[in-house]
């Protein structure tokens, strides 16, 4: 990508790393932060903004079920579950070619900027042709997945997922996951693809994801783990009470208690739907380091259950949201339900916030933004939970002019974009220097929806 030149940009009050600001003056040089000054005054020439925060990184998402979204809210013969909404997701996927791959991503992903992500975990294990065929490049499909990244500016760590067994204890796949199923040769080939798929993306990840307990063998959980020294590992852990009944009479371990006990859990993984857990899982998965991926509006739409979020913030434990399934792509969303979750839980108000930081909104925000850094493998230093020197130009201002904004400053205005304006509320984003949104509006946003509406006609019609 063509280097961006320096600019400055103005903010009436941002969100730093050390807290609130007022009056901050951003340098922003090829994409990255490279001067902050605050109580200072605006200058010729800078860009002007009410109130800036950072972009949020969207953990945890299958670009492709967006194209599905609403599909699956019919009630069915027998009993709905998450077990039968599988089973829509793969009919769904049945004819997906790598070009609706990439314009229904590529629409996902516009959305994800909108609603105030700057980038995202996409755990991909849509890999093969709808015979279930290795495509001639075997990372066919992840580079419809960079290149619809790249495409609108989002943010990519990129995570392909190997899958290879439909049920603990090794059970062959069904036809449904002909699509997903790789050996360790084959999946080493995909990884190299894959890094070769997101080279001209700006400062893009590749890391991997064993899809569950379910998928992988243990021998195939060390072998992948040592195929990743250094970045990020993610894997579906306890998303289901079934899942869980299953592993134990497999293993005599609950999921959680099984990988902590069997691989070496640390900052690299990041555990996505650690929903059921007892209060020694919660425990020993915070003190891991390792980030809980949380996907409320998933979690909610598919009956999951709840996350003891309490336990584990008590214990210092490291989280962060994703949008899953993306029925629904809002990053307020995700944290006004993970929040509200915990409310209904335990019947009280304000569950995440602390004496520390009494704003449950920005405590919310900068949670995530922290947890999301470190589980898309952003390097060490720029795990942070504010906008910070030497950290991409990653941002969201705030539309000031929306009424549920009206009248606040500093942490009032986060509390007000989380829990009452929602995405409304986002006005411009910026991603690597470069501004993908202004006025809630994505620059690319009219000749995105009309090639995603050409694709779904062919796919559901
Ligand atoms: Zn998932």
């Amino acid at each position: 990508m063509a280097a961006i030149p320096a600019r400055s940009i103005f903010a009436e009050a941002a969100l730093l790393e050390h807290g609130w600001a007022s009056d901050v003056r951003f340098m922003v040089r090829e994409g990255r932060i490279s001067a902050i000054e605050s109580g200072v005054a605006a200058q010729v020439g800078d860009e002007r903004h009410g109130c800036m925060i950072p972009g949020l990184g969207n953990l945890h998402s299958h670009a492709f079920q967006r194209g599905m979204a609403g599909l699956a809210e019919q009630r069915g013969d027998t009993d709905d579950s998450f077990w039968t909404w599988r089973e829509v997701m793969y009919r769904f996927l049945d004819r997906m070619t790598p070009d609706d791959l990439h314009a229904v991503a590529a629409m996902a992903y516009l959305e994800m900027l909108e609603g105030g992500f700057t980038r995202v975990g996409e755990f991909h294990y849509l890999h093969h042709d709808p015979e279930g065929r290795a495509y001639a490049d075997p990372a066919e499909m992840s580079a419809a997945i960079a290149r619809a990244a790249g495409e609108v500016g989002l943010g990519l760590t990129l995570l392909p997922v190997f899958y290879a067994h439909s049920g603990f204890g090794a059970q062959p796949p069904s036809t449904g996951q002909r699509r997903f199923i790789h050996d360790l040769d084959g999946f080493a080939r995909l990884l190299d693809g894959a890094r070769q798929a997101v080279r001209g993306l700006d400062d893009a990840v590749v890391g991997l994801a064993p899809h569950s307990l379910r998928a992988v063998s243990p021998e195939q959980l060390a072998a992948l783990e040592r195929m990743a020294p250094d970045s990020p590992i993610h894997i579906h852990i306890a998303e289901q009470v079934r899942e869980v009944e299953h592993c134990l009479a497999w293993s005599g371990l609950r999921p959680v208690e099984w990988l902590l006990d069997h691989a070496d859990v640390d900052r690299r993984w990041c555990l996505v739907h650690a929903t059921h857990m007892t209060a020694d899982e919660t425990r020993r998965l915070a003190r891991s380091g390792a980030v809980a991926g949380l996907c409320p509006i998933t979690e909610g739409n598919l009956g999951d259950g709840l996350f003891p979020a309490q336990a584990f913030l008590a214990e210092g434990g490291n989280w962060g949201v994703g949008s899953d399934s993306n029925v629904l792509i809002d990053a307020t969303e995700e944290l006004r339900l993970f929040e509200y979750g915990q409310r209904l839980q335990h019947r009280g108000r304000n569950i995440v916030a602390s004496r520390e930081i009494r704003s449950t909104g920005e405590t919310l925000w900068r949670q995530a933004v922290q947890g999301g850094a470190q589980a898309l493998g952003v390097k060490e230093e720029g795990v942070k939970s504010g906008l910070s020197i030497g950290l991409p130009f990653d941002a969201v201002s705030l539309d000031l002019d929306h009424p549920s904004l009206a009248a606040r400053g500093s942490d009032r205005l986060i509390d007000g974009l989380v829990f009452a304006a929602g995405r409304g509320g986002v006005d411009c984003v910026w991603r690597f220097g470069a501004q993908v949104v202004s006025g809630g509006r994505h620059r690319a946003r009219d000749a995105v929806v009309r090639r995603y509406r050409d694709r779904l006609g062919r796919l559901i019609g």
